[in-house]
């Protein structure tokens, strides 16, 4: 019967992909792509002559019906976006969604992902932890959202633009305070790979250093909020205001 695979891809660095998703992308009668010519290299490195096909953002819908219709007719397709894991800030959504609603197996591949791999390696707390995508790109709207995880106690991650990094570090260090704890992720598994972590004012301090700093791939990630152990909650606040205004 006809499957749908989901197929990660390597972020950098061409070893990072696995024997299986080799043979799957080996197998299939189509490879579904994010953009053909990116995905061309990859293939021509594993020497892997599938036919491909674009699943551009903009018609997204449109080719998923076509991509679903052909998996209808028996037909087995790879799903890779440019880089590591589709449909985590890539295509995808639209086919998976009408493949599962159509009754369609998705098989999915486990695979590179630079969210996860970066933050295995920023020594932030793992235990729980938000990813929250790209940011707004508009200062208002991105400083909402901010504001709006600022007492989110689980680590955050984030994919930031190389344009944007100095704004947005700047917005935390306004929004989270100075002390916050930030890790920069760059270039990871690439030979410019660095992964650097202090609290945020000094994190601004250390990007506006070199504009090399803030070029390439990136990863943001802040820790969780941690609620002040000196501060006292909020009805004890209260009680002690209520017995000053009675001492005499
Ligand atoms: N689907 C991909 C994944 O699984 O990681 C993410 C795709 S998203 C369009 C691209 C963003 O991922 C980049 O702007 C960057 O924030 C992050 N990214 C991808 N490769 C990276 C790398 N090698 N190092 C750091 N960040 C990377």
């Amino acid at each position: 019967a006809a499957v749908l695979y989901i197929v990660p891809t390597p972020i950098g660095n061409l070893s990072d992909i696995s024997h299986r998703a080799l043979e799957v992308l080996q197998q299939v009668d189509v490879i579904a792509c994010e953009d053909t010519r990116h995905t061309a290299r990859l293939l021509s490195h594993y020497q892997i002559s599938t036919p491909t096909w674009a699943l551009h953002d903009h018609n997204e819908q449109h080719k998923a019906e076509q991509l679903v219709a052909r998996l209808s007719s028996g037909k087995s397709i790879a799903l890779v976006s440019d880089a590591g894991t589709p449909l985590i800030s890539d295509p995808g959504y639209h086919l998976v969604n009408r493949c599962r609603e159509a009754g369609i197996r998705v098989v999915p591949l486990p695979g590179a992902c630079a969210a996860i791999t970066a933050l295995s390696a920023a020594g932030l707390a793992t235990d729980r932890f938000a990813f929250e995508g790209f940011l707004p790109a508009k200062e208002k709207a991105r400083h909402d959202k901010l504001e709006s995880l600022k007492e989110e106690s689980r680590s955050l991650i984030f994919y930031e633009s190389p344009r944007r990094l100095l704004d947005t570090v700047a917005e935390l260090v306004a929004v989270m305070g100075p002390d916050r704890q930030v890790v920069v992720a760059r270039e990871l598994t690439k030979t410019f790979e660095t992964i650097h972590s202090l609290p945020a004012a000094e994190m601004l301090e250390w990007l506006r250093q070199d504009d090399n700093r803030c070029r390439g791939e990136i990863v943001l990630m802040v820790a969780g909020h941690r609620p002040d152990s000196e501060a006292l909650p909020a009805e004890a606040l209260r009680t002690l205001t209520l017995l000053r205004a009675e001492l005499p």
